[in-house]
Formats: structure tokens, sequence, C-alpha cells
């Protein structure tokens, strides 16, 4: 019995390992975000989930649904997490049944994939050798204001997911606290067939956003760090 951690695709079908099939048309158990597209993915890869139970597990219900499922790894079955695009955990449920699995002695064994902080991370030209992950911004002004007060002297890249919506209304304010020229890249739609990489200063990306047409698909934000740390040499 184990607890599987499975990367399914940001966009591109294509990016679903082996091994996630693998573990999705064998698990006793699929915890999935969204069960309907959960379903899909399923189909897309002819995968049966015959009489296999396929269980909601997001973010609402995580608390619900974490015991039941750490009930299903104590009973000796295989229970694999997958959300709707991407690596589970990161910035999507799975932090707690982890714990709960951990503690029950229970192996997690992540299946590791797609990653669109880290897909847009190495496609954005910014130092990629320290760089740290903070999800979505807070939506309301005050914690957003404090985190970012929080981040503006940081040496490493940072990293941030966001909606189109929310990205033009934040932007200015990224362009506030950590200055005009602090180079940046906006992410959008990766491994999808409109992807595309705004890169430049946050000034430049403030005009470029509000000159074109309504953001749209899912936008991850990169800045650099207020003074890129130095290349190290590759270790052996
Ligand atoms: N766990 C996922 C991962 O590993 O990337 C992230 C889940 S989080 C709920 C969803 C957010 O990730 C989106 O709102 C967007 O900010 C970012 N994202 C997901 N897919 C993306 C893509 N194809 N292109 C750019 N950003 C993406």
């Amino acid at each position: 019995m184990a607890l599987y951690l499975v990367a399914t695709p940001i966009g591109n079908l294509s990016d679903c390992s082996a091994r996630a099939k693998e573990i999705l048309a064998k698990a006793h158990v699929l915890a999935a975000e969204d069960t309907r597209s959960a379903r899909r993915l399923l189909t897309a890869f002819e995968i049966p989930l015959q009489g296999r139970d396929l269980v909601a597990y997001a973010d609402h219900n995580e608390r619900a649904v974490a015991p039941r499922l750490a009930e299903a790894l104590k009973a000796g079955k295989d229970v694999a997490v997958l959300s709707d695009g991407g690596t589970p955990l990161v910035s999507d449920p799975g932090y707690r049944l982890v714990q709960e699995a951990i503690a029950a002695g229970v192996a997690v064994v992540p299946l590791p994939g797609p990653c669109a902080a880290v897909a847009a991370l190495g496609a954005s030209g910014l130092p990629v050798h320290a760089f740290s992950f903070h999800g979505f911004l807070p939506k309301k002004p005050g914690a957003r204001g404090k985190l970012l007060s929080k981040l503006k002297d940081r040496d490493e890249t940072l990293i941030f997911y966001e909606s189109p919506q929310r990205v033009p209304k934040v932007w200015p304010e990224l362009v506030e606290v950590f200055g005009a020229d602090r180079p940046a890249c906006l992410a959008r739609e990766l491994t999808k067939m409109h992807e595309t990489f705004l890169r430049g200063t946050l000034a430049e990306l403030q005009q470029r956003i509000d000159a074109g047409p309504p953001l749209k698909g899912e936008c991850t934000v990169l800045i650099a760090g207020r003074a890129a740390p130095e290349v190290p040499d590759v270790e052996e």
C-alpha cells in the first residue's frame, strides 16, 4: 500500500508520464481535485475505472475526506492523488493526506511531472539557481502588500500563480513595490497551443499588458530577485 502523488498534464496530454498512467490504472482509490477532469484524463488514456473508487478531494472537503483516505491506506489500499493539472500539493490539495500517511507509517511515493512554476522558471530567462514559490497572491490588498514588501529585497527569483483577470490589477502594485526596472516574466498557457512568455522589466510588461487584449488563460508570474546570486559551478 502507498499514497501516490501523481503529477498530471497542465495542458499538453503528451506530458503525462508512463508511470503516472500505470498508477492511475491500478490504484484502488483515485482521489481527485475534480472528478470530472479526472474522468476526462482517464478517458483520454483509455484507462478504465472498473469499479475502483473515484473520490472528490478538494480544498473545501480536504479536512473531511483526508481521514477517510487515510483509513483506506491503513486498510492496505493504494491511493493516488491527482489535481486538476500539475503536481499535487503545489497550490493544490494533498498536504493533509501526506501528513496522515506519514503519521500512519504509509509510504508516500511522488510521481514527478508537470508543474507550472518549474516549467515557467526554466523558460523565463530569469536566474534559476535560487528561487522561491509563493502560490497565489493574497486577494486582500493589506495581506498582499505585506507579503510583497517582505519579498522585495529577496535575492532569489520569486514565482507566483495568478488568474488572468487579476494579473492586470496587481501588476501596478508589483511595479510600485519591486521598482519599474526589475526583470520579470509572465508565462501564459504553458504547454498549450497559445503558450507565450512576456519577458522584460516590470514597467515594460505593464505597458504590454495594458496595450494588449484582455489576458486569457492560465498565468504564472516570475520576478527576478533584487540582486541575482552568482551562478554557482555545477558540482559533480
Ligand atoms: N499544482 C499545479 C502545478 O503544479 O502547477 C498548480 C495548481 S494551481 C491551482 C493553478 C495555477 O497554476 C493557475 O491558476 C496558474 O497560475 C498556474 N498554472 C497552471 N497551469 C498553467 C499553465 N498551463 N500555464 C501557466 N500557468 C499555469
